[in-house]
């Protein structure tokens, strides 16, 4: 589905990704794993548009993306849940959900189904629909952040650090439900700090170091894998 192939991504000087090659089929859930700085979210980034690589490719379903304009990478199908979530939080949660709808605002028919099976994966959001997004508890606004970038109708979606600064326990909710979004066809690249929950929830990962991918292979195995118990899971 996604062939990220070769990217070169600086920042001024600043080498950020260097020959950076991933891939991603159709309906996987893959992630990406490495400490902070290690261009995680830069890959991200890049994928969606923000960023513009040096050199190198992103295909899509067959198509070349690279050089597209992020609001019709959005439309093909790519969504970034960003790290640190993003919300208006002076705007109800309805209508933070309405803004991931942009690309449909015409269509009030495709907003209602959305609506509709965004609060069916995500009942309390349908409950507090008309409260202030700020006022949510951290777990709530993730899966604001989440059920918002569900708006646009995604093929694939990408979560940068969905986990970060919740509790366990909210966390473990978190994973279930993501689970759950893949389950229903949705192909998911997983940024994460949290690496023994998404190597236990991932197909296959990558990990990034200073830029670069380090390693890369199927989950499970890299979760027996010494190095990468000693350096990512504290073992
Ligand atoms: P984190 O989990 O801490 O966000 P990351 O792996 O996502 O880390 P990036 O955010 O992609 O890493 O950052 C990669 C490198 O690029 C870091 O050295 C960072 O300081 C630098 N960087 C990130 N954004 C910018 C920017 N807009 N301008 C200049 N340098 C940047």
């Amino acid at each position: 589905m996604l062939k990220v192939k070769d990217l070169n991504v600086y920042y001024g000087t600043a080498h950020v990704l260097e020959e950076v090659s991933l891939e991603v089929e159709e309906r996987e859930m893959v992630a990406v794993l490495g400490a902070n700085g290690a261009g995680k979210s830069t890959l991200l980034k890049t994928i969606s548009g923000l960023v513009r690589p040096q050199s190198g490719s992103i295909e899509f379903q067959g198509r070349d993306i690279t050089l597209l304009r992020p609001d019709e990478i959005v439309a093909l199908g790519i969504t970034q849940c960003p790290e640190g979530r993003h919300l208006f939080p002076e705007m109800s949660v309805y209508k933070n959900l309405l803004v991931g709808a942009y690309i449909f605002r015409r269509d009030k028919n495709k907003i209602a189904r959305l609506l509709s099976s965004v609060y069916e994966i995500f009942p309390i959001l349908r409950e507090r629909k008309e409260q202030m997004a700020g006022t949510l508890s951290g777990g709530e606004q993730q899966m604001l952040a989440i059920a918002r970038a569900l708006m646009s109708e995604p093929k694939l979606l990408m979560l940068d650090e969905m986990s970060l600064g919740l509790a366990p326990k909210v966390v473990e909710n978190l994973f279930k439900i993501i689970q759950e979004i893949n389950g229903r066809g949705i192909t998911i690249i997983l940024v994460e700090q949290n690496a023994a929950k998404a190597l236990a929830t991932s197909k296959r990962v990558y990990v990034m170091e200073s830029g670069k991918i380090a390693v890369a292979g199927d989950s499970l195995d890299l979760s027996k894998d010494p190095k990468i118990r000693s350096a990512y899971l504290g073992i």
